[in-house]
């Protein structure tokens, strides 16, 4: 960050992602002061034994006292608690913005709570690992991955630009969009892939255990990918599928028409329709490699 852009920034919510941000903002943005807030005094004292805040609270209320930016950075389900606990002690002029995965649900939940004096530029950075808490925080999480924003119509275009140059100063491409499309297409590229993960994770754990155990040692086939992915925060992914729940249904129904097709190509032995699919998704693969999103 060439100039400082805001000088007292709250994080209510400091795992992986607002950790990230104080991370980025400590290292770049120096004079900016860092409230954190957060529930628990272990996450409260790691985050002073990591030095990435100058202050901590687990009181949305205090946190948010003078700050020009609050990031919102909790799992979707404590939105509206923290908002109903913080709206008060808002500063007229403050920008809120937030960084959860599903945008229109918070829209609806948080944007009536807010004065209208103050700018509310909901966002998304798409960046993330399947570990959770401060500890688990990296300045370089956001580097070269896209942060979409969701301002709803009306939204301060100054607001925006500066929660722009922030994610941007964290190395992310940024780009706006109606909070709607955000849903759906996330739906397709990050929850459904998780649902599918948790899925075959969930069936594999349900074999019998000497086919459970080979499973494991010969992880390597495939089966170790979707670990990873279903290793990914319960708390997180539950509020997702349930925030997110009408976009997720629809792309899930149109994955079980497919699935199905595949499942009848593979009764039949239909050669060349399983490698035509297969030759075509190799290209999105190639196409994501080119897009440096690998
Ligand atoms: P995380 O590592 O689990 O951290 C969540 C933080 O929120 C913790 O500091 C937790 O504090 C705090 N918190 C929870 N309930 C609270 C409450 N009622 N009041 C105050 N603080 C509360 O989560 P994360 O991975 O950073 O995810 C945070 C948000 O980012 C989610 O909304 C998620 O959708 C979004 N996101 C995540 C990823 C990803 O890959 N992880 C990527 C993009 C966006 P305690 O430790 O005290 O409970």
């Amino acid at each position: 960050m060439s100039e400082k852009l805001f000088d007292r920034v709250a994080l209510i919510g400091i795992g992986l992602i607002g950790s990230s941000l104080a991370r980025v903002l400590r290292r770049d943005s120096p004079e900016t002061a860092i409230v954190a807030c957060a529930r628990r005094a272990e996450t409260l004292a790691a985050v002073r034994r990591l030095e990435i805040a100058d202050e901590t609270t687990d009181d949305p209320a205090i946190a948010v006292a003078g700050a020009d930016l609050v990031v919102i950075a909790t799992p979707l389900s404590a939105y509206a608690e923290v908002g109903r606990r913080f709206v008060p002690a808002l500063r007229a002029d403050a920008i809120v913005t937030d960084v959860g995965s599903v945008k229109e649900a918070v829209i609806r939940e948080l944007g009536p709570l807010l004065p209208a004096s103050v700018h509310f530029v909901p966002g998304h950075p798409v960046a993330g690992t399947e570990h959770s808490g401060p500890e688990a925080g990296f300045a370089e999480l956001f580097h070269d991955r896209w942060c979409i924003l969701t301002p709803p119509p009306g939204t301060s275009p100054a607001a925006v630009a500066k929660v722009t140059q922030l994610w941007e100063s964290a190395g992310m491409r940024v780009t706006a969009m109606a909070a709607d499309h955000h849903d759906k297409v996330l739906a397709m590229t990050s929850h459904l892939p998780h649902l599918i993960a948790y899925t075959i994770v969930g069936t594999a754990t349900d074999l019998a255990d000497d086919l459970r155990s080979e499973v494991i040692a010969f992880s390597a086939g495939g089966f170790r990918d979707f670990t990873r992915i279903a290793a990914s925060d319960p708390v997180m992914w539950r509020d997702i599928f349930l925030a997110n729940r009408e976009a997720v249904l629809e792309i899930l129904q149109r994955f079980s028409e497919d699935l199905t097709a595949l499942q009848r190509a593979i009764r039949r032995g239909e050669a060349d329709r399983l490698e035509a699919l297969f030759a075509q998704t190799r290209a999105i693969r190639r196409s994501i490699i080119e897009a440096k999103q690998a």
